[in-house]
């Protein structure tokens, strides 16, 4: 059975829909894990902060292309992956597909299951 490993900032199961698609609809995988880390950047910032860093380091013709971008960052983390798989298990397309969430403690190394 094929694995796949989709990276993106915050393990965003949004983010990563596009790939999760092919990886199941044209290679044939069948879970999904989303693993999440304590510590991850994505916990610091909100859509408002990375669009006024976007206009003051490149411009207001930069800012504008991320105008309505949404950047996926989060505020709690446990919270976020309980959120992602629910959303993924929401989808037509993921049916049939195991999906679990997890949290990799950088501090201990160790990855705990959460849903
Ligand atoms: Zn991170």
């Amino acid at each position: 059975m094929p694995t796949h490993v989709i990276r993106n900032a915050g393990a965003s199961a949004r983010d990563a829909f596009r790939s999760l698609v092919i990886s199941q609809q044209l290679l044939g995988t069948t879970e999904v894990l989303l693993v999440k880390h304590t510590g991850c950047g994505m916990l610091t910032f909100d859509n408002d902060t990375a669009r006024g860093l976007v206009k003051k380091n490149k411009g207001d013709e930069a800012a504008k292309e991320v105008e309505d971008l949404d950047f996926l960052a989060f505020p709690e983390l446990e919270e976020k992956v309980q959120d992602d798989v629910q959303w993924l298990k929401s989808k037509a397309v993921e049916e049939g597909v195991k999906v679990t969430g997890w949290i990799y403690e950088v501090e201990t190394g160790r990855v705990r299951k959460v849903v």
